[in-house]
């Protein structure tokens, strides 16, 4: 699987030799400097470009207090997952933090607010450049990227700078999403956590939607009346799909194979027994 984090450093390298191509061009035309002949076509000078442009790039730089990816939205899938092309390259973008209503699951019925979640996202997000911060870990094990989607770069890591400018923040602001907490990855936990007492106090989104609707908590009813739940390859108990052991695996079962096969139930997140 490729790094993201090695795109990012490539991607920026690629860019400060473009960066010192051009300003030697310049220089050239003006006549003060000779360039290297085999500069632009020999791979050995790279090394030496990348050194000599380092203080070029820093001071132009747009200075930002986390590393971000930049990255084009090139489709929407749902509320909290979105398609980019970063590098030439397709990668699907999971947002960490927020679970929104399902839309897409093969046998879970559209849940409650799915839809206007979708529609939000893709009404914010469609077409336009973000700017994707990592956490712990780089994918899930869908190989999907973990992000989360800045609207634009912040100056600073504050409440008011998360607020204005982070894209899972305004999920949970306007009710589109629950929290999700899938551990190591849990930066902003405590902005977020905050985010959704204030949403669901107001009774936004999802939160104003009557109790007999609402299947926003999984686990949700698969249609034929069997129940799912949530397995780890290692573990010996049975989840609902937010419980924060699931971060290292998720793996739906109906309830009865679930009991059938011997798993007990989670004792932290109390799926159904
Ligand atoms: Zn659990």
């Amino acid at each position: 699987m490729n790094s993201v984090r090695g795109q990012l450093n490539g991607s920026h390298r690629i860019s400060k030799l473009l960066t010192l191509s051009l300003l030697l061009a310049i220089l050239s035309i003006l006549g003060c400097v000779d360039p290297d002949p085999g500069y632009r076509s020999s791979s050995s000078t790279t090394v030496k470009a990348s050194t000599d442009t380092k203080a070029l790039t820093t001071t132009g730089a747009k200075k930002s207090p986390i590393n971000t990816i930049e990255a084009l939205v090139v489709r929407v899938v749902d509320g909290d997952t979105i398609q980019i092309t970063l590098n030439g390259k397709k990668e699907k973008v999971r947002l960490i933090g927020v679970d929104t209503p399902e839309t897409k699951h093969p046998s879970k019925p559209v849940e409650a607010y799915g839809k206007q979640a979708e529609e939000y996202t893709r009404s914010k997000l469609s077409g336009r450049t973000v700017f994707l911060e990592l956490d712990v870990q780089e994918r899930d094990k869908y190989g999907r990227v973990l992000a989360y989607v800045w609207l634009t770069q912040p100056s600073k890591i504050s409440d008011s700078e998360i607020r204005a400018k982070m894209f899972n923040a305004h999920l949970l602001l306007d009710g589109y999403a629950q929290l999700a907490t899938y551990p190591p990855n849990v930066k902003y936990v405590d902005h977020f956590t905050k985010y959704q007492v204030e949403a669901r106090n107001a009774d936004r989104g999802l939160w104003g939607v009557p109790t007999t609707q609402k299947s926003v908590a999984p686990p949700s009813d698969t249609g034929s009346g069997e129940i799912t739940v949530y397995l780890t390859r290692t573990g010996e108990k049975y989840h609902v799909g937010t419980c924060g052991y699931l971060s290292k695996g998720k793996i739906p079962v109906s309830l009865s194979d679930a009991k059938a096969q011997g798993y007990e139930p989670c004792s932290v997140c109390g799926p159904p027994q």
